[in-house]
C-alpha cells in the first residue's frame, strides 16, 4: 500500500516536474527568440555586405592589397628576426670586462657600445701611454670610478677585437651560450 501510494506521489511529481520543465523550456524560448532574429538578421546583413561588389575605385584596391601585403611581409620578416635560432638575437657579451651592445645592420655590427658591468653606466674611453711607453686605450665608468676594460693599442683596435670575436661567435655558433634560451 505505502508502495503504491509512493508510486502515485512519484507520478505526481513527475508530472509537476514535466509541466515545470515546459513551462521553463517555453520562457526560455521566449527569451532566445528576439535574440536568434537579432543574430539572424545581423548574419544575413553580414553576409549581403560581403557577397556585394563595390564601387571602389581600382586604384584604391589597388593600394589597400598592397598594404597589406606590405603589412604582412613586414610581420613575416619581425617573426623570421625575432625566432629562437636567429644570430640576430645576439647583441650582447661580457668581454674584457666590460658588457658590449650592438645591433645587427644587413650582417655588419652597428652602434657597437661598451657598458659597466656593474652599474650598466656608458663606458668613457682614453688613450694614455702605460708604464711600458705604449699607447693603452681604457674605458673608465664614471659612476663607478674605476677603469673596468683596458688593452694596448687604440680605440679603433679595440673595438676591431671585439667585433672579431663576436664574428667568431657567430661562426662557431657559440653565441647561443649568451643568449637567453627560454
Ligand atoms: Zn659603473
Amino acid at each position: 500500500m505505502a508502495k503504491s501510494e509512493g508510486g502515485i506521489a512519484s507520478e505526481a511529481w513527475k508530472g509537476v516536474a514535466g509541466a515545470a520543465s515546459v513551462g521553463v523550456f517555453a520562457w526560455v524560448m521566449d527569451w532566445l527568440k528576439p535574440l536568434w532574429e537579432y543574430g539572424s538578421t545581423a548574419l544575413k546583413s553580414g553576409w549581403s555586405h560581403l557577397m556585394a561588389s563595390s564601387s571602389m575605385p581600382n586604384w584604391m584596391a589597388y593600394a589597400m592589397s598592397f598594404t597589406l601585403a606590405i603589412s604582412a611581409l613586414r610581420w613575416a620578416l619581425r617573426a623570421w628576426a625575432s625566432r629562437k635560432d636567429n644570430h640576430k638575437r645576439f647583441t650582447q657579451f661580457n668581454f674584457m670586462g666590460g658588457v658590449w651592445r650592438w645591433n645587427f645592420m644587413s650582417g655588419l655590427i652597428g652602434n657597437l657600445g661598451v657598458y659597466c658591468p656593474q652599474c650598466d653606466g656608458a663606458l668613457v674611453y682614453s688613450n694614455d701611454i702605460n708604464a711600458r711607453q705604449i699607447w693603452e686605450v681604457s674605458w673608465h665608468c664614471e659612476r663607478c670610478s674605476c677603469i673596468r676594460v683596458s688593452c694596448e693599442g687604440d680605440k679603433g683596435y679595440l673595438d676591431g677585437r671585439v667585433k672579431r670575436e663576436i664574428d667568431r661567435l657567430v661562426r662557431t655558433g657559440e653565441w647561443r651560450n649568451y643568449v637567453d634560451k627560454t
